[in-house]
């Protein structure tokens, strides 16, 4: 069993300490930065065995040295890219296991936003984090790969179980939901989601996680073969990846 907890950081990005409960094994994914976390982690837990990390960022590394000098944990993170991750210990590929405790995460090598990006999936949990790679409805800016490795990356995470809870890097989701309403008009399920969203936002709520199942059928960056998306782009003849690449280009100037 595995308990999640949410940590808001920065201005938008959300850290998670992760307890697995039957070994006490504790750790973080993304720390930000050393405050929040360290407020958290000394109020309930007193130890930080691993800090794991999705990508090199400065938003999702910035609390590694802080918490690592303080705690003696241990960074998991990538062992793609050019060793930009501070404090680095330990470094997983694609397809390889990291265990919390008894709870296993399998890495999954996601390229796009960055090269270096790993998301951290838990079959028997449930759960993935899957850093700036996946946002709730919406995905991240590319910065370092290409919009084929975007693409690809989002298939990868469309394989999963439908019942996996996903969390991501930034409260993103409501003006990501308005840019999806904006071109999936008549989908009656985001326009529900979105109300959703609205009602956590004013209690000041995380709108995380959200199952892939209500992302595969609201975020149009999972959509991109769906018929009125791709007729209200007039792309109607056009393959998934450039129908990916224009909703990618048209977010980038929402
Ligand atoms: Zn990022
Ligand atoms: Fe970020």
């Amino acid at each position: 069993m595995i308990a999640v907890t949410v940590i808001k950081c920065l201005s938008d990005n959300y850290s998670y300490i992760i307890a697995d409960k039957d070994t006490g094994t504790v750790g973080v994914i993304d720390p930000s930065e050393f405050e929040p976390i360290d407020i958290e982690i000394d109020k309930n837990y007193k130890k930080l065995d691993f800090i794991l990390n999705t990508h090199h960022h400065g938003d999702h590394v910035g609390g590694n040295l802080e918490l690592k000098k303080k705690y003696g944990s241990k960074v998991v993170c990538s062992k793609y890219g050019k060793n930009q991750i501070p404090g680095a210990d330990i470094k997983k590929g694609d397809g390889e296991i990291f265990l919390l405790g008894k709870t296993k995460f399998e890495i999954i090598h996601i390229p796009g936003h960055t090269l270096d990006h790993i998301s951290f999936f838990s079959k028997n949990s449930k759960i993935i984090f899957t850093g700036d790679t996946l946002f709730s409805l919406g995905c991240g800016r590319i910065f370092e790969g290409t919009l084929k490795q975007m693409f690809d990356s989002l298939e990868k995470i469309k394989k999963i179980p439908k019942n996996t809870m996903i969390y991501c890097g930034h409260e993103y989701t409501l003006s990501n939901g308005n840019f999806c309403l904006s071109i999936d008009k008549e989908n009656i399920i985001l326009k529900k989601r979105i109300k959703e969203i609205k009602d956590k936002l004013n209690k000041n709520l995380p709108t995380i996680p959200v199952s892939l199942a209500d992302e595969i059928e609201t975020n149009i960056f999972l959509r991109c073969d769906n018929k009125k998306i791709k007729n209200s782009l007039d792309m109607n003849n056009s393959s998934k990846l450039e129908v990916f690449s224009k909703l990618r280009k048209l977010k980038d100037e929402f």
